[in-house]
């Protein structure tokens, strides 16, 4: 036998539910239902859809990003083109790639643009629960609005999409707020930070201590246990913030008060990516274990002209889809099933152009059918095929027995309901079945 391959560490597959897996991961069917969800939500406010390319110039992340990040200065899957030379990178998020393409095709010339976009991003992480080297996001930008209207309209969507997933707020997911303020905002916090930190340089470890000159803010972003004390009492940016950047965020709240959706302001909720401005915030979970973050986003004002293009004001979110999937899961909350409507199942002898035919109308009509497949032998016995029938959770099973079609009829057969009865259709009239069997 040849050599079994496997799929690269931290990179996962995605399965049908009830097939054996190796790791904890959702299946495809919650997976599937949560991309319908998202759709349904997201096209309700007014979000398009958009795909850009996986590879991007790695200068795009340099500079979108920003140098002094975990992301470019450790995660990036970056390579060297061997037929040009030129420097790629496998995206690490998707909001960099989204400007890019905005930019490059002057898509905002008719105005403001909503759009979303669903794929896989790569980060040279340590995999574990919740953490992987290649992941999914969903990724959703309002671009060209200055806001606070969108920014609470936003955050708003994404409490909608938490409630058409069944989540709910304060018990399943909080969400977290912050303000940035503006860059000249920032710079004079910057510079007490940096006083702060230098007066007790004694206590950073190796990161921080090389974050102190090239990115400093960054440092409040630790993962390290050690730090926190010292993080905790550092001087908070919210006390720098002018009378505008107040405004904003007061705006913001404005709305989410109404709209009566509980938050916390966290003044250490600074996100991993340098390209944040004004409204930052995060959804987290306690499920979860130390990958809490579900979903975080927040305004990017200066990202377009970082990137080539014109002044933009814009604001996003990144949620990572393995991890609000886990979570989901381990709540076990109610997903609707994935089972087929029904099961055909197969006599001896019945003729299959028949009954592939009949099967056909009932699908135009909106019926989900598994049709069991035999070997070159035939359909195999009865019993066979009803356990199967059993087993893929359809609601009915149609059987094509070789007495009922004699007699121009099929069987169908409650697998769900024991004290329902079977009945006999006439073959005639399949799309007057199709009622009988379409899920209500
Ligand atoms: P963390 O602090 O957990 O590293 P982050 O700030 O790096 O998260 P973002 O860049 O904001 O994450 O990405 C958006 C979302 O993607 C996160 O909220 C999280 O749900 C998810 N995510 C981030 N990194 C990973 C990963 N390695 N594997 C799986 N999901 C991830
Ligand atoms: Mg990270």
């Amino acid at each position: 036998m040849a050599e079994r391959l496997t799929a690269v560490k931290g990179m996962n597959d995605i399965l049908p539910a009830g097939v054996p897996r190796k790791e904890k991961l959702p299946d495809s069917a919650l997976w599937r239902w949560f991309e319908r969800t998202v759709d349904t939500v997201l096209t309700r406010h007014g979000y398009q859809y958009l795909l850009t390319p996986v590879v991007e110039p790695t200068a795009l992340f340099v500079r979108g990003i920003g140098e002094a990040t975990d992301i470019v200065e450790k995660e990036m899957y970056s390579w060297t083109d061997s037929m040009n030379g030129d420097a790629l990178t496998l995206r690490p998020e998707i909001t960099a790639g989204i400007v890019r393409a905005m930019v490059e095709h002057n898509a905002l010339y008719n105005g403001p643009l909503r759009v979303w976009s669903l794929g896989p991003v790569f980060r040279h992480e340590r995999p574990q629960k919740g953490r992987y080297r290649q992941f999914f996001q969903l990724d959703v930008e309002a671009l060209g609005c200055a806001g606070p209207d969108v920014d609470a309209e936003l955050i708003l969507m994404v409490r909608s999409l938490w409630q058409a997933l069944g989540l709910v707020i304060g018990q399943h997911v909080r969400l977290e707020l912050n303000s940035l303020g503006q860059p000249e905002e920032r710079a004079a916090h910057r510079g007490a930070l940096v006083s702060y930190f230098e007066a007790h340089a004694d206590q950073l470890d190796e990161d921080s201590r090389r974050r102190l000159q090239s990115n400093p803010l960054r440092i409040l972003d630790s993962k390290n246990p050690a730090l926190q004390a010292l993080v905790e009492a550092a001087p908070k940016l919210f006390d720098h913030l002018g009378a505008e950047s107040r405004a904003h965020l007061d705006s913001v709240r404005a709305v989410l008060d109404a709209a009566g959706l509980p938050y916390r302001i966290n003044p250490r909720l600074v996100r991993g990516l340098d390209y944040y401005n004004l409204t930052v915030f995060e959804w987290v979970t306690d499920h979860l274990g130390s990958q809490g973050t579900v979903c975080g986003g927040g305004r990017y004002d200066g990202l377009f002209e970082q990137l080539g293009g014109k002044p933009t004001p814009a604001i996003g979110f990144g949620l990572g889809i393995e991890r609000l999937l886990l979570l989901l899961q381990e709540l076990a909350l109610p997903v609707p099933a994935a089972a087929p409507d029904a099961y055909a199942v197969l006599g001896e002898g019945v003729a299959l152009p028949r009954v592939l035919v009949l099967l056909d109308v009932l699908r135009t009509a909106g019926v989900s059918v598994l049709m069991h497949a035999g070997g070159k032998e035939g359909p195999g016995s009865m019993k066979s095929q009803f356990r199967r029938a059993d087993a893929c959770g359809a609601r009915f099973a149609l059987v094509f027995g070789a007495d009922e079609v004699a007699t121009d009829q099929v069987a169908l057969k409650p697998l769900r309901d024991a004290a329902a009865v079977q009945t006999l259709l006439p073959m005639s009239q399949p799309d007057t079945w199709a009622a009988l069997l379409r899920r209500p």
